[in-house]
């Protein structure tokens, strides 16, 4: 008996955890968190709780009711966990958490099946980020040790942590007895794949997310020629923007942006997403084309060694780009008057590890010489423009998604206050999608030539009935079953 059942990605945009059950054999295509309903019941005050994490979460519709999934620690809080996994892996996409973000609940010894690139960037994500990202590493909750050797005291133990196993994608990966082709795809973040899986009942394709547009459409291309060769019983295709019909590319993105920065004798200010490094490397083409240099942030900075330490090649190299050291808390990096360990306290271990770089960037460097640079700032670094100083003649350009619900709209209307504090508006939109558009994923259709279609991570699964395919659409939990 061969199944899938959507636990995510029903009639919604990510929170992919697509079960593929094929005899004996128990795997997850990603297990991402749903942005749309976690939004819907949890706002930055009000917040999950930690210790029933699991459970409430279960409640709300966030994660499948099911056993032998979750890490013991936090399930045993509200039943009793099962000794065995019933689980043999996750299969991941690409590392955007709407595939990844609730991989830190799964037990560890379920493994992860994913890219090189997929595996650097969660490894980045788990050192930088406050949030609970424990997808590599985890951490033993609510673990109690001996205060001191000998003491009979205790306190919360936070040092204990297990290891999953990981396993990087080969052409075929083995998981008991499924066999996983897994073919590199263009999308807004380095490391996605789309497969083909031998199952008992047939050959089944997903696409993770996927587009034609960007700099690697020619992986995309080639996927789609290979999974045409399988004769696949089932594809799982995603729509995000299954009812648009055309999409700006990202060589056409990095022309405009020549065009933009031309002629320009203040700071060239871009925001574009944190780790999106095809756009990146836009930006640091544009900029070297008019004879600036990209700054990026920290966070993106040390994600791009954790990218080259892995050997993860097509990525922006670091030396090819500066990054930007902001003053933090007491703000006295760099102030004589203050000792060296205290101009250091204000900063995390991986960030002191990044300091003494050649290109580290000082907002000073920044103010004194603005016609050098193209300094990255998102939402949450506006902050830094009191120290960069950008003076007259200096541009905006927004190179992020447009506002697609209530919370980002007022996000928007607060970056326009502080960029019209900066004499920075109007600012410029450049954006490319990291989706096909409706035609794209109709001509993918066509060449693949599925026997049925399931949509997945769009809005609008009634969109693909306008394809020349047999479509089937599936509730959230509901069992679809290949034979
Ligand atoms: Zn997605
Ligand atoms: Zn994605």
């Amino acid at each position: 008996m061969t199944s899938i059942t959507l636990h995510g990605a029903a009639g919604e945009i990510g929170g992919n955890k697509i079960l593929l059950e094929d005899k004996d054999t128990n795997v997850f295509l990603d297990f991402g968190l749903s942005f749309g309903r976690f939004g819907s019941y949890f706002t930055p005050y009000l917040q999950p709780r930690k210790w029933s994490y699991i459970s409430d979460f279960i409640k709300l519709g966030l994660l499948p009711d099911l056993e032998g999934l979750y890490r013991a620690d936090y399930e045993n809080r509200f039943r009793k966990s099962k000794p065995e996994p019933e689980y043999d892996g996750i299969i991941l996409s690409h590392p955007h958490l709407d595939h990844a973000g609730h991989i830190s609940f799964v037990r560890a010894d379920i493994p992860l099946y994913c890219s090189m690139g997929g595996k650097a960037i969660l490894q980045a994500l788990e050192e930088t980020s406050a949030g609970f990202h424990e997808f590599t590493r985890l951490k033993e909750a609510f673990k109690l040790r001996p205060f001191k050797r000998d003491s009979t005291k205790m306190t919360r133990d936070k040092e204990t942590k297990t290891e999953r196993k990981i396993n990087i994608f080969t052409n075929q990966t083995k998981i008991d007895n499924l066999t996983v082709h897994s073919f590199p795809v263009d999308h807004s973040i380095c490391g996605a794949n789309a497969f083909v899986i031998e199952t008992s009942a047939g050959n089944i394709v997903y696409t993770g997310d996927i587009r034609f547009h960007g700099r690697r459409s020619n992986y995309s291309h080639f996927f789609v020629e290979k999974a045409a060769e399988f004769d696949p019983v089932l594809l799982l295709s995603e729509g995000t923007r299954v009812s648009e019909r055309t999409s700006f590319g990202e060589l056409d993105l990095e022309r405009e942006l020549k065009k933009e920065m031309s002629d320009i004798k203040g700071l060239v200010i871009v925001n574009f997403p944190a780790r999106d490094t095809d756009r990146m490397r836009s930006f640091i083409e544009a900029a070297k084309s008019v004879g600036r240099k990209l700054v990026i942030n920290m966070k993106q900075a040390y994600t791009l060694s954790v990218l080259e330490r892995n050997g993860v090649s097509e990525v922006p190299r670091l030396d090819e780009v500066g990054f930007y050291i902001p003053k933090k808390s007491w703000g006295v990096l760099n102030n004589d008057d203050y000792p060296h360990n205290i101009q250091l306290a204000d900063y995390s271990k991986w960030e002191q590890e990044m300091l003494n770089k050649s290109n580290a960037v000082t907002d000073e460097e920044i103010r004194e010489n603005p016609q050098e640079y193209v300094f990255r700032c998102d939402f949450y670094e506006l902050k830094y423009l009191f120290d960069v100083q950008p003076p007259e003649g200096s541009i905006y350009i927004k190179s992020v998604t447009e506002p697609f619900d209530e919370e980002m709209e007022i996000e928007k209307a607060k970056a326009n206050n502080w960029l019209e504090l900066f004499n920075l508006l109007p600012y410029i939109p450049l954006h490319c999608s990291g989706h096909a558009s409706g035609a794209e994923i109709q001509d993918m259709i066509q060449k693949i030539a599925p026997k049925k279609v399931i949509p997945i991570h769009t809005e609008e699964p009634e969109g693909f009935r306008a394809f020349d395919a047999e479509i089937v659409i599936k509730q959230l939990g509901e069992k679809y079953q290949l034979n």
